[in-house]
């Protein structure tokens, strides 16, 4: 059942779990989210970088095809969308949900171009992420951790200006690999959760922050999980453990990447909550 992601974030700020939302990268990692989801009887959100496909129309019409005929909720979001043009090219290919990234920006510039994207996809019935404050890069953890968070009254006051339905927030996590440990500031998440009050807010970087860190966000108040890196190296390390043995059927490659993949994001979809969380229209 094809969804957008506001529909599944009112419900689980509602009922106060979270959700995943793994990065997919072809037909198979698309095919594992929807088992995944299946399996635990779970609302999901597929996260799509438009980078990751030279035919983004036709990449994204596979995935609504699975996704309409998948028995739980699947939402489709482009994540990390820049510029003008990926917002029209998103659109177009028929995402049921947008991620309007334009955290590099001064706030004024942000809001404009953020509210510029809720205006296009209030009319078709798509559902917008914006970031404030910005997360940056594990592997520049040493300034990105502590630097550009988001501070509390101003995310209100985007949510305000902007009408955005969920907000990406900075708190400490990182995208990629972090070097170092992960340092959470969750007294700054308080004050964001209770300063936007019924908006869902979205987590960034979920790989490697640890289980700890990521079910105390969830109960202070994020609803989405952004999940990538962890993802496809536990389908690698599968993967690797399966071409140990010389005489390894050919054909059974992408299934043990898949298999990695999947028992990860399962682990995650039990953390969050979102277990048995599916509905039907
Ligand atoms: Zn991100």
């Amino acid at each position: 059942m094809l969804v957008t992601m506001k529909e599944i974030l009112v419900r689980a700020k509602r009922e106060g779990y979270g959700v995943t939302a793994p990065n997919v990268q072809s037909e198979d990692t698309v095919r594992a989210v929807i088992e995944v989801a299946e399996e635990y009887n779970a609302p999901m959100i597929i996260d799509v970088n438009s980078f990751i496909h030279p035919d983004l129309p036709w990449f994204i019409a596979m995935i609504r095809d699975l996704a309409s005929k998948a028995s739980v909720p699947i939402a489709i979001n482009l994540d990390h969308g820049k510029t003008y043009e990926d917002m029209i090219l998103g659109i177009r290919s028929g995402f049921t949900s947008i991620m309007v990234d334009r955290s590099d920006l001064p706030y004024e510039k942000n809001v404009a171009q953020t509210k510029e994207v809720v205006k296009m996809c209030r009319v078709l019935g798509i559902s917008v992420e914006a970031e404030l404050g910005h997360v940056g890069q594990g592997q520049n953890y040493d300034h990105d951790g502590s630097n550009n968070l988001t501070v509390p009254q101003e995310a209100a006051q985007f949510i305000e200006e902007t009408g955005v339905d969920c907000l990406a927030v900075a708190i400490g996590t990182a995208h990629g690999r972090y070097k170092g440990k992960p340092h959470i500031d969750f007294e700054r998440l308080g004050k964001i959760v209770e300063a936007c009050k019924d908006t869902p807010l979205v987590l960034h970087g979920g790989s490697g922050t640890g289980d700890e860190n990521l079910s105390k966000a969830i109960q202070c108040g994020i609803q989405k999980v952004n999940l990538a890196t962890e993802l496809i190296v536990a389908g690698k390390e599968e993967l690797e453990e399966f071409i140990k043995d010389p005489d390894f059927d050919k054909w059974k490659l992408v299934p043990a990447f898949k298999k990695g993949y999947m028992d990860r994001l399962g682990h995650y979809v039990e953390l969050f909550g979102q277990k048995g969380k599916a509905w039907t229209r």
